[in-house]
């Protein structure tokens, strides 16, 4: 039986090597625990083993896990990686440290006004709709600008980076040039805001060609907590 223990030591090695074959340094890229659909037991599993950031997809389920672990393990970083609807900013303002789906200026609006006082600034990253779906949710490069400057004037906000979902392919030269596309939004994004650090791509399947494309956070679900099982799950 592979364990998580197992799968987290095989995806730290993957990391490791791809960082090796980039000519980069693993440590400049981390790893986040995409834990959606999965139970508390096993994020504790992972906790275990070193891991320190988890990502959520939908506002309840990753309210009810933090709410639950927050005060057993408060170094625990949370995320919120999934699709932001407006009816939904109030609980990841409440409860995330960070979120990776802005890409509306109303989003972004209603998180600083929803975010406590007493917390930190909840970190931001601005998702780009690098594929060109229409059903993919995203800023394009223009709003990536006006998006920035709008994330950067609110208090309650701190600008990180990018995020991206790529097409779902196997046709590598399509995934490089969405990659390398997004790499070259985040240089241009720096230029202007050169605190940022976080351009978060690179998942199960991608995760080399992400890292040889300069991610500095990768976002692992099923190669670490095995395959999701929706029908299990009444909310999706
Ligand atoms: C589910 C999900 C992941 C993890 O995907 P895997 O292929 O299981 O690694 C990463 N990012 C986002 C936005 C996701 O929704």
């Amino acid at each position: 039986m592979t364990t998580i223990a197992d799968r987290l030591k095989k995806t730290h090695q993957r990391i490791e090597q791809a960082a090796v074959n980039s000519h980069r340094r693993a440590d400049e890229i981390e790893l986040l625990a995409v834990s959606k659909t999965k139970p508390v037991s096993q994020i504790i599993e992972a906790y275990k083993q070193g891991q320190r950031l988890f990502g959520e997809n939908y506002a309840q389920e990753a309210q009810e896990k933090i709410q639950q672990l927050r005060p057993l393990y408060p170094d625990i970083q949370w995320h919120f990686i999934g699709p932001l609807q407006s009816n939904k900013t109030k609980i990841v303002a409440e409860n995330c440290d960070w979120v990776h789906t802005v890409s509306r200026e109303k989003i972004a609006l209603r998180l600083n006004e929803q975010r406590p006082n007493d917390l930190p600034p909840l970190n931001v990253c601005i998702q780009i709709n690098i594929s060109y779906e229409d059903s993919k949710s995203g800023a394009n490069a223009t709003q990536m600008m006006a998006l920035a400057q709008v994330i950067d004037a609110q208090p309650k906000l701190r600008l990180m980076g990018l995020m991206a979902i790529p097409s779902a392919t196997t046709n590598y030269e399509l995934q490089q040039k969405e990659l390398s596309e997004l790499k070259a939004l985040f240089d241009k994004l720096k230029q202007s805001y050169p605190h940022i650090n976080t351009l978060s791509m690179g998942m199960s399947n991608d995760l080399e060609l992400a890292i040889a494309n300069g991610s500095t956070m990768v976002r692992i679900g099923s190669a670490i907590f095995g395959e999701r099982d929706y029908s299990s799950t009444s909310q999706h």
